[in-house]
């Protein structure tokens, strides 16, 4: 015979303060197997967004890796998928990183000169906004 549902200790409570950003009235999240957390509306959707990229990504190399290993599993011993993938990860980042730092170069260079008018709106935002970064700054120094 099944006991009554009741709250013990080891059952979450419906609310709770956010496990990502500490926000109050955070909901439950399962992710098993890991055990049930705390969040808040926007880490709740950011998290459902990675679970969704990651589920991709998972089926994406499920399918290519099964795809190899019909091709290579008979004559090239599997190799260490987590160590591959590290560095697979790696290569993407540096080329990601290259590339952007090359749009960023290109961009810089085709920029054309300001006129004197735009030349005038930028030293006006400098100005501006150099006032309060000068005294947050002294402010900091202060309390050094
Ligand atoms: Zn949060």
């Amino acid at each position: 015979m099944n006991e009554p549902h009741t709250d013990s200790p080891a059952t979450p409570s419906l609310y709770g303060e956010c496990f990502s950003c500490e926000a109050p009235r955070a909901v439950l999240y399962f992710d098993p197997p890991h055990a049930p957390l705390h969040l808040c509306p926007a880490c709740f959707r950011r998290q459902t967004l990675y679970d969704a990229a990651n589920a991709q990504l998972e089926l994406s190399l499920r399918e290519t890796v099964a795809a190899w290993v019909s091709v290579w599993g008979e004559t090239y011993p599997r190799p260490d998928l987590g160590e591959r993938f590290h560095n697979l990860g790696d290569k993407l980042e540096e080329e990601e990183i290259a590339a952007h730092h090359e749009r960023r170069t290109q961009t810089i260079s085709t920029q054309p000169p300001m006129n004197a008018e735009q030349c005038r709106h930028a030293l006006e935002c400098i100005e501006r906004t150099r006032a309060p970064l000068l005294a947050q700054l002294a402010a900091l120094e202060e309390h050094r």
